[in-house]
């Protein structure tokens, strides 16, 4: 019922000559993909992979959007400069952004708005500390940020936005969730959606990834779980077999 997708977050990592490599090699290990499949770079790569990837299967995103239409923002982007180069995802809110960068539930909010205002489509990152979840705060959390992502944000956008649940202390560590803490986390997330809209739009319009150490040998178990409909995908989506193994899982 709904695609799933695969999407490759690159952070701070390629040059263009390493980007033309990277997509070079990747387009024909994943031009059979049953999933979407998408590669977030840096900016200053996005012209590069947008060019290289016409035509094929792959669709290239930006890591970080501003939330304003344009001016005094000394060092930012904006939707606009985005579409212009032919991007269609953009992540938002990924937890290292709120970890090193400031940013808030209530910024996240206003770029989502920004990037759906001008057909940009949201990759959304909420996801709990390690010590959120010994805590027991689990559902608080993502519930706070679910709902603060989406406000005001029209029932008629959520088939353009796609959630990904990373628990901070999976991120780049190796430890992975276990596809049963994924799945029923994520469930959290679809109710708390649910809630907001009506629980046949979650169910039906918004696909939520995982987040955090996936790979191709954890792929399988987590994409047999009900709730898991893709991966944001940081180390490996920097070698090209490693992304292909995950997104041919
Ligand atoms: C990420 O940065 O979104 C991520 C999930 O990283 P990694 O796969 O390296 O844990």
């Amino acid at each position: 019922m709904r695609t799933p997708i695969i999407a490759g977050n690159w952070k701070m990592n390629n040059t263009i000559a390493a980007t033309k490599a990277l997509v070079t090699e990747l387009i024909p290990l994943v031009k059979d993909a049953k999933a979407e499949v998408v590669i977030c770079t840096p900016y200053t790569d996005l012209a590069t992979a947008v060019e290289l990837t016409k035509g094929t299967n792959i669709k290239v995103g930006a890591e970080n959007v501003h939330w304003a239409e344009k001016g005094a923002f000394t060092g930012e982007i904006s939707a606009d400069m985005l579409v212009e180069l032919g991007v269609t995802y953009v992540i938002i809110g990924h937890s290292e952004r709120r970890q090193y960068f400031g940013e808030t539930d209530q910024t996240v909010n206003a770029r989502v708005k920004a990037a759906l205002a001008k057909g940009l489509k949201p990759i959304i990152c909420v996801g709990e500390t390690l010590e959120e979840r010994e805590g027991g705060k689990v559902e608080e959390v993502l519930v706070r940020q679910t709902t603060e992502a989406f406000k005001d944000i029209a029932k008629e956008d959520l088939e353009n936005i796609v959630v990904a649940y990373e628990p901070v202390w999976a991120i780049g560590t190796g430890k992975t969730a276990t596809a049963e803490v994924a799945n029923d986390t994520i469930k959290i997330i679809r109710d708390t959606i649910g809630k907001l809209y009506c629980p046949k739009c979650a169910e039906e319009k918004v696909r939520i990834q995982y987040g955090g150490s996936m790979n191709p040998k954890n792929v399988k178990e987590l994409m047999a779980m009900p709730e898991i409909d893709g991966g944001l995908i940081g180390g490996a989506s920097l070698k090209a077999p490693d992304f292909s193994l995950v997104v041919n899982y």
